[in-house]
């Protein structure tokens, strides 16, 4: 490291070279420019009001351990007036969450932030684990997707929470605004950008870490030496969102700026309203809210728990509908099933409206459906290590 001075003080000698616009920076400008950023993005978008009861979902990674760490220190320096809460979920997924789940902890007694955690198991019946056992490697993340979503929504009710709030950093919104564009899916990408996600009927989403580059998270934790877990999550390939990613990374390196570029071009694409349409409604089943009839966690757990998981996904998922709709005490016919799937998950639900034939398309989901053997998991999971997203190159920030 040479003895270049600080871009921004001009006085203390630069400690790194700051990713977002690669001027040299020594430690305290960097500390206050990154805290300062997301600052600006809270006030500007006017994300808490004093009296706001805050659950961070805290995985233990870094992005959530940066921000319940930012946003205490926010919080006390410039009195938002707001209560913290740490939320995590346990998907019970051994080897990832339990070890995960301690590095929480671990922060719960550092920032002195109360933790809550939920469980897939207590909320469902069903952990990662056994789920991935009966549907192998393939939409084990449709599945975690979808219940996550309702048990942050959960656990925030517990908490007596009026928001949560996500480490969702920019790096992470233009990759979503890619896979969208990708995808043809308006209507995400229409809502994919904003800072705060989320119904009238849902708890608000908020992501403070909008316009925070990935590299300086990392940059930022590790000088402030935070406890973080950095294992990525061993059932989760992401094949998808890891090409948008890489994408996006070889643009980052030609230009810092092409992520902020991304979220801004994302912003400005709109749409014309009739895309839009959704018919808010509740789940008949469990109240959660739904676009359809039946949630899709309500349809994943119902073929789940018939020992046909594969019936919860695309198309099949239509005829669990049906079927459900019929035995529980509304009327189907009062529910039109939607086409549009309102749920942030990964699933693709199918867009087609008419039922498949039933019989016929129940049998080749049963012949399908063979519970993997452990061999036969370690050797997918083998096979999608190929696939992994690239690690987070640091070496343009700290050498030159
Ligand atoms: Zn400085
Ligand atoms: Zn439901």
């Amino acid at each position: 490291m040479g003895k270049k001075l600080c871009f921004r003080c001009n006085a203390r000698s630069a400690l790194l070279r700051r990713p977002k616009n690669g001027q040299p920076y020594c430690r305290e400008c960097f500390y206050d420019a990154f805290e300062t950023e997301i600052h600006t993005t809270i006030v500007e978008s006017k994300l808490f009001v004093p009296g706001d009861r805050v659950a961070i979902g805290a995985s233990g990674g870094k992005d959530s351990t940066v921000l319940a760490y930012v946003l205490k220190r926010l919080n006390d320096m410039y009195n938002y007036g707001i209560e913290l809460f740490l939320l995590s979920v346990d998907e019970g997924i051994t080897g990832y969450r339990d070890d995960s789940l301690e590095t929480v902890k671990r922060n719960e007694q550092a920032y002195g932030i109360p933790l809550k955690i939920v469980s897939y198991q207590e909320l469902y019946g069903w952990t990662m684990d056994a789920i991935v056992k009966e549907v192998g490697l393939k939409n084990n993340c449709t599945f975690c997707g979808v219940f996550r979503r309702q048990a942050l929504d959960r656990g925030a009710a517990l908490l007596g929470a009026n928001k949560i709030v996500t480490g969702h950093n920019a790096d992470d919104m233009a990759e979503t605004v890619f896979m969208n564009i990708l995808r043809g899916d308006a209507p995400r990408l229409q809502r994919c950008t904003n800072v705060v996600t989320g119904s009238s009927d849902t708890l608000p989403r908020c992501k403070p870490f909008k316009f925070t580059y990935e590299k300086e998270i990392v940059l930022y934790a590790y000088f402030q030496k935070l406890d973080y877990f950095s294992t990525e999550c061993v059932y989760s390939p992401q094949a998808f969102r890891g090409h948008a990613r890489a994408f996006l990374k070889d643009l980052e390196a030609l230009r810092p700026s092409s992520i902020v570029d991304v979220i801004r071009a994302g912003e400005a694409i709109e749409v014309v309203e009739e895309v839009l349409q959704s018919t808010p409604n509740r789940c008949v089943r469990c109240g959660y809210l739904s676009s359809q009839s039946l949630c899709k966690a309500c349809v994943l757990l119902e073929g789940l728990n018939r020992g046909l998981p594969q019936l919860g996904i695309g198309r099949e998922a239509m005829k669990v509908q049906s079927e459900l709709l019929a035995s529980v005490a509304e009327p189907a016919s009062a529910h039109p099933i939607a086409s549009e799937n309102t749920n942030d998950g990964d699933a693709s639900a199918s867009a087609s409206v008419k039922a498949p034939k039933a019989s016929r398309s129940a049998r080749r989901a049963a012949n399908r459906h063979q519970p993997h053997s452990e061999e036969t998991l370690r050797k997918l999971a083998r096979g999608r290590e190929v696939t992994h997203v690239p690690e987070v190159d640091l070496q343009d920030a700290l050498s030159w």
